[in-house]
């Protein structure tokens, strides 16, 4: 065997062999060249990785085969799954083969060859020119000629309805018309909530450039389908991409533009395995590919929302100040008029334990006797509780930080997911001695079925009965569940519609003129201090949902019942006004040191017991003082996590923290190794698996 080769293989987290595997082979294979390699006694999947094989004094094993029907995964690629892997502490076997689709693990050379040469929809060149001639808005064709003159990265800030989705589809048309082999990649936080979007650019495209010009990457589909999407981007016939997270990892060998719809989501982050940003990723990749590119056209990314997340604001401010997004404002709705009314009920004038306010009440009956429809939202999110007086304004805030202490059932404690403070729960409120201190924001059970008593003794305009409608995690679990839902709201048989934020994103009702947020405090007062920033984009796109048509908008109303009227959040949602928002947020988190102003990691142990998950996170901080950057970093004490127990295995975390990326990046590295070897010290027995969460989404 002439040639030895570099091969990475997905390999388990942490084991001993996380770098690249040493092949022989015949014949030299380029780096990126997929494989099929003998490992212990089975033959796996691998990819022939950069750089020269170490030396080894092993017998070097040759390998099984080489998949040399597909061309090799190109150095952008290789470059994106290499930087993914270092920035979120994983081994880069792991994060290339979880990037590639799962079939292509199962199948052999000649399977694989069979699967290439079957026909993929012909592309007919010669179709009619059916571009689309919609007069664009002032503001779109602003956007584009900004976006088309500079490099980026861009943020598209427009409201919901402003025609950001008619944006992207005017790049990619034009991208795709001036350049004959280009690509592009638009991703959503949750196809399965947007078939809409699918079916607006299939519409758009596929008569132009043919059926497989378009495909779809998310884990709804079928392992046969990703394959075959992933084939046709790899080959380079599908000329658009659609996906959720995963497929900022597709394989594009012409990649121009990639854009990433609401961009603010939660969802663009993987929350296992390798815990990567999608949305931070895909504009590292843009740069990437610009960079490696063997052409002047550059790879462009935009982001898009209208409630952007902080970071991504905070990055588009004038460059003067330091800001390095280009940023592009749409503020206008086109067609669907104003936005809608905000209303706010307090709830502190209410009978205790109302859940549905007389003047909502009364609001949505309204409605009902117009024919028009109503969607109540839940704000149901898993937030750590916090407790709260029913009498005073006490919460269970830290003394030591900007942040409120957890509630932790198990030891009735109540600790700081920051700073590790703890204490046990008081009798009483410490500032009006009122025994009755309780989680904030109680979940609300069985509301639709409660609402719909409410409205029983009421008849639509057509004499029929009231119809209330659920639409959650629950209500959709069947396949084909959530289309045929939301397809009943749309033909009108469905007066209210319940349900949790999955109904406020993105689905264009039309005849939706009244939005209530029933519960919505639980995100003002919580430990997660992100909680605001996400409960302000939900009720900014749930307002979105009303009025979508313009003959409607003029009475559309969105209504929040909340204990703290006076809270900015609300003042800024009565505005519409996101800037201002944004701007006290990022004020506060700047006082805090929080992120943007600060760079996180979490490092989360799981054990038979607490003391040993803790143990170990304890003895591995006290071992990182020699670690390089230490005394730029912040290591916390460790804390139990928000859900303590999962299925009888104990959870800790713990907060490392630091004014610098790079800092933080070098210091992560170098402490793995403290972190391995702390695992077999006899303190941390019983410890099953930690792993580190770079930019963690919540604490
Ligand atoms: P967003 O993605 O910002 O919420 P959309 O792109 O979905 O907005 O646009 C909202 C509505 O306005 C859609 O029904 C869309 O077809 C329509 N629309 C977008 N741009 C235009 C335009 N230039 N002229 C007329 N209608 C438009
Ligand atoms: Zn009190
Ligand atoms: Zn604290």
């Amino acid at each position: 065997m002439p040639h030895r080769l570099s091969v990475v293989v997905q390999t388990p987290a942490h084991s001993a062999i996380a770098g690249p595997l040493t092949y022989g082979h015949t014949a030299a294979l380029p780096p990126g060249s997929l494989v099929r390699v003998p490992l212990g006694t089975r033959e796996t999947l691998g990819v022939v990785w950069d750089g020269t094989p170490e030396e080894s004094t092993f017998e070097i094993r040759p390998l099984s085969a080489a998949l040399d029907g597909l061309p090799p995964l190109n150095a952008a690629w290789r470059g994106l799954v290499q930087f993914a892997a270092l920035y979120y502490q994983r081994a880069v076997g792991e994060v290339a083969l979880a990037a590639l689709p799962p079939q292509l693990r199962e199948l052999g050379a000649a399977q694989l060859t069979r699967r290439l040469k079957r026909p993929s929809g012909a592309v007919d060149a010669n179709a009619a020119d059916t571009t689309h001639s919609v007069a664009l808005s002032e503001e779109q064709i602003c956007a584009i000629a900004e976006f088309e003159s500079q490099k980026g990265p861009f943020l598209l800030f427009g409201s919901t309805g402003s025609g950001k989705t008619e944006v992207y589809l005017q790049l990619v048309q034009s991208l795709l018309a001036r350049d004959p082999t280009a690509q592009a990649l638009v991703m959503v936080p949750e196809i399965n909530l947007t078939p809409q979007l699918e079916a607006r650019f299939r519409e758009r495209f596929e008569p132009r450039f043919g059926a497989a010009a378009v495909v779809s990457m998310h884990s709804g589909m079928t392992a046969p389908q990703r394959l075959k999407s992933w084939l046709a981007a790899h080959g380079g016939t599908a000329r658009i991409v659609l996906g959720t997270r995963m497929a900022v990892f597709a394989s594009m060998p012409r990649l121009k533009l990639i854009v990433v719809d609401e961009e603010h989501d939660p969802s663009y982050k993987q929350q296992e395995g390798a815990r990567y940003s999608a949305r931070d990723l895909a504009v590292y990749r843009s740069q990437l590919e610009t960079r490696l590119s063997t052409d002047t056209e550059p790879c462009r990314v935009l982001l898009g929302s209208a409630t952007p997340s902080l970071e991504s604001w905070h990055h588009s401010r004038p460059a003067a100040e330091g800001g390095r997004y280009v940023r592009l404002a749409m503020p206008s709705r086109i067609g669907a008029g104003t936005l809608p009314k905000v209303r706010l009920v307090d709830m502190g004038l209410q009978q205790k334990k109302t859940v549905f306010s007389p003047q909502l009440l009364a609001a949505i009956q309204q409605r009902i006797a117009r024919g028009e429809q109503s969607m109540v939202f839940l704000n149901r999110r898993g937030y750590a509780p916090v407790l709260a007086c029913g009498s005073c304004e006490w919460k269970s805030e830290c003394p030591h930080c900007s942040a409120y202490r957890v509630f932790h059932k198990i030891d009735r404690s109540l600790r700081c997911h920051h700073c590790g403070y703890a204490e046990p729960v008081p009798r009483a409120c410490p500032t009006c001695g009122n025994p009755d201190i309780a989680p904030v924001g109680r979940g609300t059970e069985r509301l639709e079925e409660h609402l719909a008593e409410l409205l029983a003794p009421l008849r639509r305009p057509d004499g029929g009965p009231v119809v209330v409608a659920r639409i959650d995690a629950d209500s959709t679990k069947a396949k084909g569940a959530l289309e045929a839902q939301l397809a009943e709201v749309h033909t009108g048989a469905v007066d209210v519609l319940v349900g949790t934020q999955m109904i406020a994103k993105g689905h264009d009702f039309r005849r939706i003129t009244l939005v209530a947020a029933i519960q919505p405090d639980g995100a003002l007062f919580s430990s997660d201090f992100r909680a605001p920033e996400r409960l302000f984009a939900l009720l900014m796109q749930a307002g979105g949902r009303a009025g979508r048509d313009a003959a409607q908008s003029a009475a559309s109303e969105m209504w929040v019942q909340t204990e703290h009227p006076q809270h900015p959040l609300f003042a800024a949602l009565r505005q519409h006004d996101y800037p201002a928002f944004a701007a006290s947020q990022l004020e506060e988190r700047r006082i805090a040191g929080m992120p943007p102003f600060s760079f996180q990691a979490l490092v989360r142990a799981e054990a038979r017991t607490q003391e040993a998950a803790q143990a170990f996170l304890t003895l591995a901080s006290a071992a990182a003082c020699d670690v390089p950057d230490v005394d730029r970093v912040t290591l916390y004490p460790a804390v139990p996590m928000g859900v303590q127990r999962v299925a009888n295995i104990e959870r800790a975390q713990m907060l490392v923290e630091s004014p610098s990326r790079q800092a933080l990046q070098r210091f992560l590295l170098a402490w793995q190794a403290v972190l391995r070897a702390t695992r077999s010290q006899p303190e941390a027995k019983g410890l099953i698996r930690w792993a580190i969460d770079v930019d963690p989404l919540g604490i």
